[in-house]
């Protein structure tokens, strides 16, 4: 099997004005969705997601990668990583057992390297008629735990909108805290924990998340007021990017354990966070860290150190399809975002069920590759906007 082909999908779906939702990343209008497409000679198609700007994952993915993927065989999976990753010294990478960095290859490049990854392991598994998690090892579990994801509710409201999440199904949930509520930090964040704690009473687990808009003592202040209402982690009190020491300290003067992860790239990236004792918790998003490919090899640096992984999870149903794939086959990946906004490319972009059960747990899909199939005519459905 050649692949003949490699190009996007581009598609918006809106958010209509009474579906959004608004935090300290401003409000959400609409979703993009760069879907990676890998065609073969044997008729068989990989789909994969890049979480960059959609333009941009055109033109990396049309331009730059397509080229030394055209006429490769796709099975072979780990290959092709290390030769978008290396380039042109891909042989002196393989002859000396490391890689070599190329120009300008973090950021938008390793997001439309990662949609590549997934559509290959995509097929591969096709081309085997088995799920992706049978090539990773044969399958850990057939059900991931799930935690329902959103929480930005004012005071009065956010213990409703987090016990929706429960009667769902989830036995865990995560809400946001710190940038949005800046009006009257941290006040606010603390008496909105409050209020969802007594809510949903002892037995549904709580996270909740800073997007890194704290500083190391506004963290700490937070942290500390929040261990009474038993919180399972603590998200990105600060940047782990730009402050890995002030995440350190976070760490160090809480109980409440730390996640981090959904920004970072790559094993060597996740590497200083374990190696800096930073996190409890890393999040590799599998569309922006490097795929299924490397994602697994920042689980097993973690597994080696007694860290679990919670995969980012939060864009169209490909990703998703990707997250839990890889969940089903990896050890000490526990559990899984689970978006709760408003997000058709996570609901309607295929014909196979998203859903989480009664327990707050998901199937493994047992389909081939992926194990999901696209809905026709998305193109007509989800007229790209632009970025
Ligand atoms: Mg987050």
């Amino acid at each position: 099997m050649k692949i003949t082909d490699v190009r996007t999908i581009l598609l918006t779906a809106p958010i209509p004005p009474e579906r959004r939702w608004r935090s300290d990343l401003g409000t959400n209008t609409k979703f993009n969705l760069a879907i990676v497409v890998v065609e073969t000679d044997e008729g068989i198609i990989g789909y994969g997601e890049a979480k960059g700007e959609a333009l941009a994952m055109k033109t990396i993915v049309e331009h730059r990668l397509k080229p030394a993927l055209v006429g490769e065989d796709p099975t072979r999976v780990e290959y092709l990583w290390e030769k978008l990753y290396s380039g042109s010294r891909l042989g002196l990478a393989l002859k000396y057992g490391r890689p070599y960095h190329g120009h300008n290859l973090r950021g938008e490049v390793l997001c439309a390297i990662s949609g590549v990854d997934v559509a290959l392991w995509d097929i591969f598994g096709k081309s085997l008629g088995v799920p992706i998690y049978k090539l990773l090892g044969g399958g850990i579990r057939s059900r991931v735990r799930a935690y329902g994801s959103g929480g930005w509710a004012p005071p009065g409201k956010a213990g409703a909108e987090l016990a929706g999440y429960a009667e769902k199904g989830f036995t865990a949930v995560k809400m946001r805290v710190g940038g949005l509520d800046d009006e009257d930090f941290p006040n606010r964040s603390i008496a909105r924990l409050r209020e969802v704690r007594e809510t949903l009473g002892p037995k549904i687990d709580i996270m909740m998340d800073a997007h890194g808009a704290l500083t190391v003592i506004q963290a700490t202040q937070l942290a500390r007021a929040a261990e009474e209402f038993r919180i399972s982690w603590f998200e990105e009190p600060v940047i782990a990017a730009d402050d890995l020491r002030g995440m350190v300290e976070v760490r160090q003067r809480t109980t409440i354990p730390i996640a981090t992860g959904e920004n970072q790239q790559t094993r060597f990236e996740f590497q200083e966070i374990l190696d800096a004792r930073a996190a409890d918790v890393l999040q590799p998003d599998i569309a922006i860290a490097g795929g299924i490919t490397e994602t697994r090899r920042i689980a097993d640096l973690a597994y080696a150190r007694g860290i679990v992984v919670a995969p980012h999870n939060w864009g169209s149903a490909i990703l998703w399809a990707a997250s839990v794939q890889f969940a089903a086959a990896t050890a000490n990946c526990i559990i899984l975002e689970f978006c709760q906004a408003y997000n058709p490319l996570l609901y309607d972009l295929v014909t196979t069920p998203i859903a989480v059960a009664k327990d707050g747990y998901v199937d493994v899909p047992t389909g081939p590759g992926l194990g999901i199939e696209l809905q026709p005519d998305l193109e007509k459905k989800y007229p790209f906007e632009g970025d």
